[in-house]
């Protein structure tokens, strides 16, 4: 995923390009989190990457569906009107999605639909309206929602969307920087045990959203060492892993790292994620 000069939070893009092992676009997206803008600068860049017209790094940032997306401008990308004191997105307006949802999209290769502060603004009588075009979605249609605090919608919209957290602080916590070494170490050991106590670590879903972009940015240190450039995070690290390991076994590795991240934004069992991502560790590094 190309970022452009959006200011996306480090952690968040790790997350984010993790949609792009997805062959298929996510039926929703919930940003949560974070300050208003981040949200809205995140769903802006979410349907230019959905509605870009190149191919290759998308978004683009430079043809007309970017640009259109990016002033909030598009003729497929559409924000959700709020009605009334409260602001909420009503029945009517709920109803005239799912109806719009049906047509194709007009110009771009799929359709956005945008709901602002859908923890306050969707009422449960329209998020149950909602959820019945989730359980059968239109091809080529994302919604993308923002909240606050995702825990106040439905656990049945939650359960079909992909939720993507902007951490509270663009910095990595001592303690998960600590485990995400404890992985890599296991990784490179020659014995098998450390790496499945270090993975047998991760069976708590935030835990594991935390720490796999450490893995990942440690991983990237050793391609940083190999190549000859800067580390970002772990200068001795990086050179462990690039003594120990070739670029494109540290390339698979990422990706496998993405690969789970979106298993575990799909809710798998984490006793079993921990497993077999153990084992896969393993298969790529030896
Ligand atoms: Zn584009």
């Amino acid at each position: 995923m190309n970022f452009l000069d959006f200011n996306i939070n480090s952690m968040l893009k790790e997350e984010l390009q993790s949609l792009e092992n997805q062959n298929k676009l996510p039926h929703a997206i919930i940003i949560n989190g974070g300050n208003e803008e981040e949200r809205l600068n995140t769903a802006i860049l979410l349907s230019m990457w959905a509605t870009c017209r190149e191919s290759g790094e998308i978004p683009c940032g430079k043809c007309k569906s970017c640009i259109n997306a990016r002033a909030k401008n598009h003729e497929d990308v559409y924000f959700a009107k709020s009605f009334g004191k409260t602001e909420i997105y009503n029945a009517e307006e709920m109803k005239q999605i799912a109806k719009d949802t049906i047509l194709k999209a007009n110009s771009a290769r799929n359709k956005v639909y945008i709901f602002l502060n859908a923890d306050k603004s969707m009422p449960p009588i329209s998020q149950n309206m909602f959820l019945k075009t989730l359980e059968e979605p239109p091809e080529n249609v994302l919604f993308i929602l923002t909240t606050q605090n995702s825990k106040a919608l439905l656990s049945t919209i939650l359960s079909r969307a992909t939720v993507f957290n902007i951490p509270i602080k663009d910095s990595f916590q001592a303690e998960n920087i600590e485990l995400a070494k404890n992985i890599v170490q296991g990784i490179i050991n020659p014995m098998e045990i450390d790496l499945l106590y270090a993975t047998g670590k991760l069976t708590k879903k935030q835990t594991a959203l935390e720490v796999l972009p450490v893995v990942s940015r440690l991983l990237r240190d050793g391609i940083a060492c190999s190549i000859g450039s800067e580390c970002t995070l772990d200068e001795d690290t990086g050179k462990i892993l690039a003594k120990r390991l070739t670029k494109s076994r540290l390339i698979r590795l990422i990706e496998l790292n993405e690969k789970a991240i979106v298993k575990i934004n799909q809710n798998v069992n984490l006793n079993l994620l921990a497993t077999w991502l153990c084992g896969e560790y393993r298969r790529i590094s030896w």
